[in-house]
């Protein structure tokens, strides 16, 4: 069994720092107490829950460009990237705060009496988080739930544990009661199968690989837990004719470059109409090779480093010998580079054109027409984001609406905002994170009846 976990700089291989492994009697332990401590939480006023949560963002604020600073060096984040990240975590808190004093049931009408309905909070929380947003994907799970009346237990990613170690410091700083919020790191089929399996652990939030996630709902499925699923994608960038074609084609290297491809929601699979294929290509050339790549704590960096070792070889795997396309620089010597790639001239059914790479790859694709566009969109079994470009407000929502993604954007590449529901069709996920829903799904719903004609 591993005891410790080594932290390397994504940049330089450089270990920053050791850091140990949570055993599976420690899980047991750490359940026990959060339970203990969920208990005082849910019976706090509402209004001093609240309270709490928001000093808690304010002490994140306060704590980060220390928080940014630390993302660059375990996870090889871009500065601008990872400030952006540890502001993502106090608005979270915050904007769960906000809900605490509006998680409101329903009064409902019946005969005989008067039906009620309580959001109760569900108990302890898991949440099995990924190296690819340590911080944010972390904080998606924990705020709301939190905020609905829960207590919350944190495995993070073995290869990223550091900042959410330092954001539970930050937690007690800000008063929230001991144990209520606990980063457990270890191993996944240690610390995080144990808390898949345990019977007092009442939901599983994870984000992670699509089969690392079958397996964790399988194991709920043995005591029927609940469980949201944020797995991965292959996400389709469609321009049409009819786009500003100068601007899809600019903005599209950072739809697939950013956090160097590790983002579920990376524009992957650029599909282009036919008729400006060509043009498009002229035009994504250039702005591929401008993209600055190195020194991921230079502010000027637009991208880092892969995460390990294990992930370079796997973008590797992805990418032929020879392939035709676009190729940017990446710096040579130590560290986890990969080139920002863009392959032209792919078949749609190659696994780099259809699997999720998870580094700077994409494939550019064209297309004849909208039903055209449609059908090679959906051709993945993963379903998480996409964008659409085009001018005709029409087509731009027939397309929205027809491909089968949970987040799309039109004109532009965001995917991921704390007041909108995030999530995946497919294999990209189950239930979904953040906007206006969040805290429920981290509460039971009850129904109570009081009879009036006794
Ligand atoms: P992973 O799914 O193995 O790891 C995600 C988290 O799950 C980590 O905290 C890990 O320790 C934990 N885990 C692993 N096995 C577990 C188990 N049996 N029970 C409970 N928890 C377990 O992801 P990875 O191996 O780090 O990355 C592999 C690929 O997954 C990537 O190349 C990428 O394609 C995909 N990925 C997707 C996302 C995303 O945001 N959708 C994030 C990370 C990785």
């Amino acid at each position: 069994m591993i005891h410790e976990h080594r932290v390397l700089n994504p940049a330089t291989e450089e270990l920053v720092a050791t850091v140990p492994a949570t055993s599976v009697a420690d899980v047991d332990t750490a359940v026990i107490r959060a339970a203990a401590a969920q208990r005082t939480w849910a019976a706090l006023a509402p209004a001093d829950r609240a309270r709490l949560l928001r000093r808690f963002a304010v002490l994140v604020d306060e704590h980060a460009e220390r928080l940014a600073l630390l993302e660059v060096t375990e996870a090889g984040h871009t500065l601008g990237n990872a400030r952006w990240e540890a502001a993502n975590v106090r608005d979270l808190l915050d904007y769960a705060a906000g809900g605490v004093e509006r998680l409101t049931g329903r009064q409902v009408p019946v005969p005989g009496g008067v039906d009620l309905t309580f959001l109760e909070p569900l108990g302890v929380v898991g949440v099995i988080a990924p190296w690819n947003f340590p911080m944010p994907v972390a904080a998606w799970g924990a705020a709301p739930a939190l905020a609905a009346g829960n207590a919350v237990l944190l495995k993070p990613a073995e290869t990223t544990p550091l900042t959410t170690l330092q954001l539970a410091r930050i937690a007690l700083d800000a008063g929230l009661p001991e144990h209520l919020f606990q980063v457990l790191p270890g191993a996944g089929d240690v610390t995080g199968d144990a808390l898949v399996r345990h019977p007092d652990v009442a939901k599983i939030v994870f984000t992670g690989s699509a089969r690392v996630g079958k397996r964790i709902m399988a194991g709920c499925a043995d005591r029927v837990k609940r469980l949201t699923l944020e797995l991965g994608g292959k996400s389709p960038n469609i321009v049409f004719a009819d786009a500003d074609v100068e601007a899809a084609a600019t903005s599209a290297p950072m739809s697939f470059l950013d956090n160097a491809g590790q983002d579920c929601c990376a524009r992957t699979r650029i599909l282009v109409q036919r008729s400006v294929y060509d043009r498009f290509l002229e035009l994504l050339a250039p702005a591929v090779s401008s993209v600055v790549v190195g020194d991921p704590s230079d502010e000027r960096t637009q991208m880092g480093p892969l995460i390990s070792r294990a992930q370079l070889e796997r973008v590797c795997g992805f990418v032929p010998e020879g392939a035709d396309g676009i190729r940017g620089s990446a710096p040579a010597g130590p560290g986890f580079w990969f080139p920002p790639t863009v392959l032209t001239g792919t078949a749609p059914d190659a696994p780099v054109a259809t699997e999720e790479v998870f580094g700077p790859v994409a494939v550019v694709l064209p297309f004849d027409d909208e039903d055209d566009a449609v059908r090679l969109a959906d051709a993945t079994e993963h379903g998480l984001a996409g964008s659409v470009w085009t001018r005709d407000v029409g087509r731009a929502l027939r397309v929205s609406r027809a491909v089968r993604a949970g987040n799309l954007s039109v004109n532009s590449h965001s995917a991921v905002r704390y007041w909108t529901p995030f999530g995946g069709y497919k294999q990209s996920g189950l239930g979904r994170e953040l906007g206006p829903d969040a805290l429920a799904a981290f509460t039971e719903t009850k129904n109570v009846f009081i009879g009036t004609e006794a």
